[in-house]
């Protein structure tokens, strides 16, 4: 399999650049959605660009997901874009954007994916508190020091070659190079276009990228394991989410969670005052807001067949609770028991639109398992 090579003595994000420029410039694309530092620069927001001179500003590998990026072109192509528009993604924002067409949120038509090799991102509170110590993480990052990425990127085995058209590939590459990898014929027509041409081997990237997945297989499933520990059964669910606050940052945030109405927004949840004195003097006391746990069970069921695990929720919530491993941890077995991952493919049908008559067959049978040497169905 071959690559388009292409120099980046500036780094990767140089050469998506260049890359973009290029197709601005020649009119092969109308605009392009990519990450660029907010004025103040302390943050990043996503910008939709159309003339070139402003790519200058833009920075398609940002050190954090401040926004999640399949959320961004939800608002825009949920009906369709005009003409070519290239959006810059890490691949769980790619995946989050394939998952979001699939539930029709947003129209892939036009739309030109473009990732890279993602060296993770860092914690958003962290690079806030001090954007300059952030900057200098980020470069740590950058060469390959995970130790100051977020949790969920830690233990990302997705973090390369998600379906996107056009894919920069920089693992197992020599200092200043990358490959361009076409994943699609609209990708490969784009290079056609550019008069880039793809003949480079990529075997020493396909090796690299080998060799960091299984690695990261491997921490997935001890973190998970050890994580499994730390909430499994009531008491301890109910201690991890003790400092929720209930505001619903995490859903807001949450790419997956598209609906205009939520559920545990709605009206449907309020009770008459009486009911609520009621149910406190059949408990002797009750927290308020309620339905705390409700809330975070209702969305796991509502949508962990398509987290992507991006960690975008953990990032946002004001309490610090581990809310992207939690859903991760959840996504992943929901997702194994219907052979299914969230966003690998456009083409493979979500599970909640199709019926096997063999599905769940291990899961016929009341499910207990027993915490603490007691028996809680679930
Ligand atoms: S979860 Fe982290 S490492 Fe994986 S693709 Fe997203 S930002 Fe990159
Ligand atoms: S639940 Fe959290 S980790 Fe999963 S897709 Fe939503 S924001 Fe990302
Ligand atoms: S988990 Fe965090 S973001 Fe989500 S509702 Fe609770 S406090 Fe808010």
């Amino acid at each position: 399999m071959n690559g388009a090579m292409v120099a980046a003595p500036g780094g990767v994000q140089q050469a998506i650049t260049d890359l973009l420029r290029r197709g601005l410039d020649e009119k092969v694309l109308n605009a392009v959605l990519v990450p660029a530092r907010v004025p103040a620069g302390d943050s990043f927001a996503w910008l939709l660009v159309r003339d070139s001179s402003v790519l200058e500003e833009t920075q398609p590998l940002p050190p954090v997901m401040s926004v999640q990026g399949a959320r961004a072109i939800s608002r825009y192509a949920r009906g369709g874009v005009s003409g070519k528009v290239a959006a810059v993604l890490r691949p769980c924002e790619v995946r989050a954007t394939v998952e979001l067409a699939k539930l029709r949120q947003v129209e892939l038509d036009g739309l030109l994916l473009v990732s890279m090799d993602c060296p993770g991102a860092l914690p958003l509170k962290t690079y806030l508190d001090d954007p300059q110590q952030g900057d200098a993480d980020f470069e740590k990052l950058l060469s390959g020091d995970e130790t100051v990425a977020r949790e969920v990127c830690k233990t990302c085995h997705l973090f390369s070659r998600p379906v996107s058209d056009l894919h920069f590939a920089t693992l197992g590459a020599d200092n200043g190079q990358a490959s361009i990898v076409a994943g699609s014929e609209q990708g490969r027509l784009l290079l056609d276009t550019l008069r880039i041409a793809e003949k480079s081997s990529l075997d020493a990237w396909e090796r690299a990228v080998a060799e960091r997945q299984e690695q990261r297989k491997q921490a997935r499933t001890q973190a998970q394991a050890a994580f499994r520990q730390d909430i499994a059964g009531p008491d301890k669910l109910l201690e991890t989410l003790s400092q929720c606050l209930n505001c619903h940052v995490c859903r807001s945030v949450c790419p997956i969670c598209y609906c205009r109405q939520c559920y545990f927004e709605s009206q449907a949840l309020l009770m008459p005052p009486d009911n609520t004195l009621a149910r406190a003097r059949r408990k002797g006391g009750m927290r308020l807001p309620t339905d705390t746990l409700l809330f975070h069970l209702g969305r796991m069921a509502h949508m962990s067949l398509s987290c992507v695990s991006c960690g975008a929720c953990e990032d946002a919530c004001p309490s610090s609770i581990p809310v992207a491993r939690m859903f991760s941890l959840v996504g992943d077995a929901t997702q194994k028991q219907f052979d299914y991952t969230a966003g690998r493919s456009v083409t493979e049908p979500l599970p909640t639109i199709t019926y096997k008559e063999d599905e769940l067959s291990d899961l016929v049978a009341p499910y207990f398992e027993t915490y603490s040497g007691r028996e809680t169905a679930s």
